[in-house]
């Protein structure tokens, strides 16, 4: 297996030449320019490269181990996260009031990629604890907050997100783990969790779960929802009372130790208002569908570089013209095909999660309030299309690396099979994808009356404007028509229409926003290897890519019938 190699030259081109880093932090008063996040990066990707890189495959083939109702993680992996801890990348992004660095959203971002390219297993565990960091920030009280945020800002303590159980998946109003006032002011949590990421590990000292239970009171449904702090060590140092049931036995991400998990009667706390539990979860579960989208792009990269590299090296078959051969397999086109497909997605998705990185931190740091908002509602926008279509394509991605490499793709000794196994997961978990893509239609679009959507397409729109006639600005700008045809249509549409043309519309969304970002790319003047690349692949993205967005089109204005026809019997 090759090394792997931090997109380090891409990001410092998408800093400084297309996304207007240094002009965005200004403008939000801080101090950080693309320089000094350049060098950041570089620190991370040196981190992900000879630490976190080199122990990914014996942390799939040893896994988490569960013994005598401890859980062991694979070898390697406690000590890389104690340096990964000592040297402060958890609160890379954290809030400075609890000891985090403060440094902009989109560092972060780009650290999860690399860190999901080198170890997706090992990623989750940083990933899932700042998603409980924010969720007790926004809603916890000060008592919680001073308690638990400093540890788990620092990555000293981490994590867990317990919301799924087996009879409630998607349908978090069947949830029945209850919980229990006790006279302090505390609450008895008695419930099985299933599938819970992080839930118990041997990397920290403290674990922190963010629990979904229903109080005694509870109303039923969504609205009986609470959200309860439960730590494995209460802050005496005595053991709460919840155990690791088993060990979920899974397709990939072995070395995360899945967990199902038993509260007995474990002590915990009230996050935010009674009932009010959801709302509260949603902050997590945010912050963490952005990252999930991120997965899919860290393992496409690392997919592309290894299949690239092979395809270079590997020799079969003769030239086109029959002169030379055995030739190596990247001067065909069929392998050329499938490398290109990977590589428009990865450098196209890798500029729209830095542009959406940005909205969040406009909506987090602007001064204005007016500017907040518009930037929050845009990055509410986009996380479903970043969760799903990223997630969508990176598995999509991981299957042509492994088709690059043939039959050896298929067995273990390349490692690019792992790829497929590790990717396929995150199309499923932090909400199924096509539930984000329902998400998109049903609450998205019709947000601020339509305007929001609208103001994004506008704004895409005077990018393409910019884009002149390249091929790829031409291209897109049909493509947006196409799209925003489908969004009138799908405005108001009933359930079936809706979820009928959901997934494929949310496609048809991440197409545009590729291009939008392709023409960005690509409009760049500059004749660097970097820029001549840039251009070549925006033309492929346009002619080889973006026709999908026609029958994409197609299907959706297809409507509901042809699904909804046959009755379940037929099935
Ligand atoms: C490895 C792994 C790690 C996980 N980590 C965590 C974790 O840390 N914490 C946690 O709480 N959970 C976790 N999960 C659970 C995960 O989030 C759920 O599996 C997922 O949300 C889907 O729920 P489900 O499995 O019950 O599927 P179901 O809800 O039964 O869905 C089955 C299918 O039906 C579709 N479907 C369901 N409802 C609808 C609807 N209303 N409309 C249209 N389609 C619908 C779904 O899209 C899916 O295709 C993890 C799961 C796995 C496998």
């Amino acid at each position: 297996m090759q090394d792997y190699a931090p997109p380090i030259d891409d990001y410092r081109f998408l800093l400084k030449e297309v996304l207007g880093f240094d002009a965005a932090m200004s403008e939000l008063g801080q101090e950080v320019d693309a320089d000094l996040a350049v060098t950041v990066l570089e620190e991370a990707g040196k981190l992900c490269a000879e630490r976190l890189h080199p122990i990914n495959r014996e942390g799939d083939e040893h896994g988490s181990r569960l013994e005598g109702g401890e859980v062991s993680t694979p070898p390697g992996f406690a000590d890389a996260y104690r340096e990964f801890v000592t040297a402060g990348w958890p609160g890379l992004a954290g809030d400075p009031a609890y000891g985090g660095q403060g440094l902009p959203f989109l560092l972060q971002l780009w650290l999860d990629e690399m860190l999901s390219a080198a170890n997706l297993s090992f990623g989750l565990f940083p990933g899932l604890t700042r998603g409980a960091a924010e969720a007790i920030a926004a809603h916890g009280d000060e008592a919680l907050k001073a308690a638990y945020l400093p540890k788990l800002v620092s990555g000293e303590w981490t994590g867990a997100m317990a919301l799924t159980e087996s009879g409630a998946g998607t349908d978090l109003a069947l949830l029945k783990t209850r919980a229990q006032p006790d006279s302090e002011g505390r609450y008895a949590v008695t419930g099985q969790k299933i599938f819970i990421s992080s839930g118990d590990h041997d990397m920290a000292d403290n674990i922190v779960h963010l629990v979904l239970a229903r109080l005694p009171d509870a109303p039923a449904g969504v609205k009986g929802i609470s959200l309860f702090l439960v730590p494995k060590f209460l802050p005496d140092g005595a053991r709460n009372a919840m155990s690791v049931g088993a060990l979920e036995k899974k397709m990939g991400i072995h070395a995360q130790p899945t967990c199902v998990m038993n509260y007995d009667g474990a002590c915990g706390w009230l996050v935010g208002e009674p009932h009010r539990g959801l709302a509260a979860m949603f902050t997590m579960m945010n912050a963490e569908r952005l990252m999930v989208g991120i997965q899919g792009l860290g393992i496409a990269g690392a997919a592309y570089q290894q299949a690239a590299a092979y395809a270079k090296d590997r020799l079969q078959g003769r030239s086109a013209d029959g002169v030379r051969g055995p030739v190596a397999i990247i001067e065909h086109a069929d392998v050329r095909r499938m490398l290109l497909n990977i590589r428009t997605f990865v450098e196209a998705g890798r500029a729209l999660a830095g542009w959406t990185a940005l909205q969040l931190d406009r909506a987090h740091r602007h001064a204005d309030a007016a500017e907040r908002a518009k930037a929050d509602a845009l990055v509410a926008l986009l996380t479903p299309v970043v969760k799903a279509a990223f997630t969508d394509f990176g598995f999509e991605s991981a299957v042509q690396a492994q088709q690059v490499f043939g039959g050896h793709g298929y067995i273990r000794e390349w490692g690019v099979e792992q790829y497929v196994r590790d990717a396929r997961i995150a199309q499923i978990y932090e909400g199924t994808n096509g539930v984000q893509a329902m998400d998109l239609v049903g609450r998205k679009l019709p947000m601020g009356g339509g305007s929001v959507v609208e103001g994004f397409f506008a704004l895409v729109a005077a990018d393409l404007d910019v884009g002149g006639d390249i091929v790829v600005a031409l291209k897109t700008r049909e493509a947006l028509a196409l799209l925003r045809d489908a969004t009138t249509a799908l405005q108001g549409a009933g359930v079936d229409e809706a979820g009928a043309a959901a997934v494929d519309y949310l496609r048809l969304f991440a197409l545009v926003s590729f291009g939008w970002m392709w023409t960005r790319m690509a409009a760049v003047e500059g004749d660097t290897p970097l820029h001549r690349s840039k251009r070549e692949l925006a033309d492929y993205y346009a002619l080889r890519v973006l026709p999908q967005a026609h029958g994409l089109a197609a299907q959706i204005a297809a409507g509901a019938a042809p699904v909804m026809a046959m009755e379940a019997e037929g099935f």
